[in-house]
């Protein structure tokens, strides 16, 4: 028998390598994976004492940085209430707390909250309340989804199908993939009025198919893990006019954009509008805990409820589990209370400043920033086991992907901790020509 509980570095890593999958991983050739056993502010620790500066939020999640006595103050409170109580049938003050705050955070049109565990699920949870709106209006047609290429919506078969068809290797499960439509994305950049080009795409498809279309769904103004690209907030308002007038909804996956990783609390607030149903997670909890939320307008909750359920159609166990809401509660306060916009543009203006001295090396394509995320664009795919070893060398924690180097910092982290992150960054990628 194994001693469990008094395991070495090296036994618990290779029960890790010879046992546990990690996100798209091989079993059969497994990379280095590298041991945290702590995090604290800006900082993981690794089992040997290293200490690397984060890049990476834990994808998006740790705005206010690792083990907040804030958050931390929060989970012990709820967890001495109780941890977790189902929600059929039974409601909690973080829940409901947590459900106004958002409706009030959020465009005005949204006032129904469904909160659930993860962003895929949120995701699921959005396409369904599209198509059982119609089903109950009596619109059964209206079934398909238009997405973008390179768009991002979650692993969980209904959001894999609006994933970009390439990047998401589609094929791989064509005969059980619900079949849905795909447009360019846009290439008019943040900032710019919408192209033409980008206009006429979207604008043929909905024409086309918007007898069978049941909603849009788009990542506003971020397209995220299908390329970090940045598109403009004009595409997005005029694709809002577009689907009115063909009379398909508006879904917003703000899971990766939302609670000020833009610029603005919402990215949605680039283009000063609202979609009909929009998802949320990621930041939610500030990264402690797997949360998420969708939300929706009156209309749509109106149709699915005077509909032939005459109930939404969803349910998860752990749904508004109360240690999750009451940290994001918790989350949500610390955001408000800091002029998280200033620091924001502070954190914007030193990566567009430092990650700048990538822009002439012969590897980068492109160099790109967008409120606290920062993008080296290669030319080639990064040699991942060689870069991520320069990564840790010059002390910090960085996980790129394809020809994507990026970087989106816990808003915590201070000017000196982020220049270091920027020039260990444009470093490694240097030496890696
Ligand atoms: C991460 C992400 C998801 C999926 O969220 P999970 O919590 O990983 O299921 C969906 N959409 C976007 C835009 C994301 O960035």
């Amino acid at each position: 028998m194994s001693d469990y509980h008094n395991a070495t570095t090296e036994q618990w890593l290779q029960w890790d390598k010879d046992h546990i999958w990690h996100p798209y991983s091989s079993m059969l050739n497994p990379v280095e994976m590298i041991p945290v056993v702590s995090a604290k502010g800006v900082r993981l620790t690794l089992a040997d004492g290293t200490e690397l500066i984060d890049g990476m939020s834990s994808w998006w999640s740790a705005i206010h940085g690792y083990n907040h006595p804030a958050l931390n103050a929060a989970a012990t409170a709820q967890l001495s209430d109780m941890s977790h109580v189902m929600f059929g049938g039974i409601t909690h003050p973080a829940a409901a707390t947590l459900g106004k705050r958002l409706v009030d955070l959020t465009p005005a049109a949204l006032t129904k909250v469904f909160i659930s565990d993860s962003g895929s699920v949120a995701v699921e949870v959005a396409i369904k309340m599209a198509l059982q709106y119609w089903y109950s209006i009596g619109k059964q047609h209206k079934t398909r989804l238009l997405a973008l290429r390179n768009g991002y919506h979650g692993d969980t078969f209904g959001a894999m199908a609006t994933c970009d068809p390439v990047t998401g290797m589609h094929h791989l499960f064509n005969k059980v993939l619900p079949s849905h439509i795909f447009v360019e994305s846009p290439r008019t950049a943040f900032g710019d009025t919408a192209s033409d080009a980008d206009m006429a795409a979207i604008t043929t498809a909905l024409k086309e198919h918007h007898q069978e279309l049941a909603a849009v769904i788009v990542e506003p103004i971020v397209q995220g893990a299908g390329g970090m690209k940045f598109y403009s907030g004009d595409y997005l308002r005029r694709l809002r006019a577009l689907c009115d007038e063909y009379d398909v909804l508006l879904i917003h996956d703000e899971i990766a954009t939302g609670f000020g990783r833009t610029g603005k609390l919402f990215a949605c607030e680039h283009a000063e509008i609202s979609p009909d149903i929009m998802c949320l997670g990621k930041a939610l909890t500030g990264g402690y805990l797997s949360l998420a939320a969708t939300l929706c307008s009156d209309r749509i909750a109106e149709g699915i409820c005077n509909g032939e359920a005459g109930v939404f159609m969803h349910g998860p166990t752990f749904m508004g589990n109360p240690l999750a809401c009451s940290i994001a509660n918790a989350s949500i306060d610390l955001l408000l209370a800091s002029d998280w916009q200033a620091n924001i543009q502070r954190i914007e203006s030193i990566l567009r400043e430092e990650l700048s001295h990538a822009a002439p090396l012969s590897s980068v394509a492109n160099v790109r920033c967008l409120g606290a995320i920062g993008v080296i664009e290669l030319k080639d795919n990064v040699d991942m086991t060689s870069i991520q070893a320069r990564f840790i060398d010059k002390g910090i924690w960085m996980r790129p992907f394809g020809k994507l180097v990026y970087t989106m910092p816990p808003y915590i982290i201070g000017d000196q901790d982020l220049t270091q992150l920027c020039r260990s960054i444009v470093a490694a990628v240097a030496e890696e020509e």
